[in-house]
């Protein structure tokens, strides 16, 4: 069984390119290209400078005493809170801006909703000088203010879509528009596994530059070979895939994605696409997604902007439909009471989005011989109003 991308761009029934006619040229441009510009070693090199020069790679694989304790395992955060940019994004902008560069490409469009992908592509365009555009709801950037004075600062135009609910599925309406209209200058940088094939395979390569970190730290902290269980948190997927990619093929590692389940998965304000969704296109793949009866986008909710999508990336609906990965529901208050706690216990603020993977903890039954690796996505200074907010409600 091959978890790997198939030569038409499926995961099983799920990925392709559904793109109209006028985007064919640039998706297969960038199909019949990426793999040759990500295998060679001059491409490797340079990414690899950046990421450790710049970005601060390698993240470190800390043992958590606290968690540890608490839950009866071995128990290790991923530290991808420390990565430049604040996230994992970074890990994926910089190589697809890299891309675009050998591509010849001389302008950069992203889309991004609460401002993270859009920071960390005006991150890596702003060190590999191209201009960047950046499409942001127009409700998006009220909301978001701070990370638009950022892009802004970086360098990056922010141009906000002002369609339908000016939000994350608008701006990337907006994006794909400006990619149509300008085919041979531009590349657009999609911030998680999802769109046409080949981005989620990109992006999933991209980002395993995390599991491959763990295939060293792993043993050299715990004389194991593999961890256990690796349990990340899923929007699009991105940082899960990252997570996971290297332990795929080997059965024995647990895999475990937690999904926002909101205010409940039965609330109606939820964003559990594998376990809500159904079978749709969404944003140029065949993939899930949560939907009315009649086929249309249902509005995503969760507390972390991050994970307020109503899809998931095609590679995710085939590992849970063939049970390789278990999805997990993480409720707001859930998520937001484990960020919590590890700030208090560890001094580590977790974003929102990450936290959601640390109260999954909840629903495993550990071995005390279990190494567990949580992947931290993200740092919480972009939540602190929300970790506010909800404390003083609570008392
Ligand atoms: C964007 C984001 C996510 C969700 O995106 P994935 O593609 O699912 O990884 C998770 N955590 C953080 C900190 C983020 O910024």
């Amino acid at each position: 069984m091959s978890y790997q991308v198939d030569e038409n761009g499926f995961y099983g029934p799920y990925g392709g390119a559904y793109v109209p006619e006028v985007l064919y040229p640039n998706v297969e441009e960038l199909r019949l290209n990426y793999q040759v510009i990500l295998d060679d070693q001059d491409f490797q090199k340079e990414l690899s400078r950046l990421l450790s020069l710049y970005a601060g790679r390698a993240t470190p694989l800390y043992p958590s005493g606290f968690l540890s304790e608490k839950y009866g395992a071995n128990i290790f955060l991923k530290r991808e809170d420390l990565c430049h940019s604040g996230s994992h994004k970074i890990n994926n902008t910089l190589g697809q801006v890299l891309v675009a560069k050998r591509l010849g490409k001389r302008r950069i469009v992203a889309e991004t909703g609460a401002g993270s992908h859009g920071v960390a592509t005006a991150m890596a365009c702003a060190l590999l000088k191209l201009p960047c555009v950046v499409y942001m709801g127009e409700v998006d950037m009220v909301r978001q203010a701070p990370n638009v004075e950022r892009m802004k600062l970086l360098g990056a135009e922010v141009i906000p879509a002002k369609s339908g609910s000016k939000t994350l599925k608008d701006a990337t309406n907006e994006a794909f528009r400006d990619w149509i209209n300008n085919p041979d200058d531009t590349f657009y940088v999609i911030g998680s596994v999802v769109g046409p094939h080949p981005y989620p395979d990109m992006v999933a390569k991209l980002q395993s530059v995390i599991s491959k970190e763990l295939l060293d730290q792993v043993p050299s902290l715990t004389g194991k070979n593999f961890p256990d269980y690796v349990i990340a948190c899923v929007g699009g997927g991105s940082n899960a895939a990252g997570s996971f990619y290297h332990f795929l093929d080997h059965p024995e590692v647990k895999l475990i994605a937690a999904e926002a389940a909101g205010k409940g998965l039965d609330s109606g304000f939820s964003a559990a696409a594998n376990l809500l969704g159904k079978e749709g296109i969404l944003h140029g793949s065949k993939t899930k997604f949560m939907q009315t009866p009649e086929g249309q986008v249902l509005e995503a909710h969760s507390v972390s902007a991050g994970l307020d999508y109503p899809g998931i990336g095609p590679l995710h609906a085939y590992l849970h439909d063939c049970e390789r990965v278990k999805f997990l529901p993480v409720t707001d208050e859930e998520a937001l009471d484990a960020g919590i706690m590890l700030s208090k216990n560890e001094g580590i603020i977790p974003a929102i989005e990450s936290a959601h993977a640390l109260a999954a903890l909840e629903q495993i039954h550990f071995k005390l011989t279990d190494v567990v690796v949580i992947c931290l996505s993200g740092r919480g200074d972009k939540d602190l109003e929300t970790y506010i907010n909800y404390t003083a409600a609570k008392n």
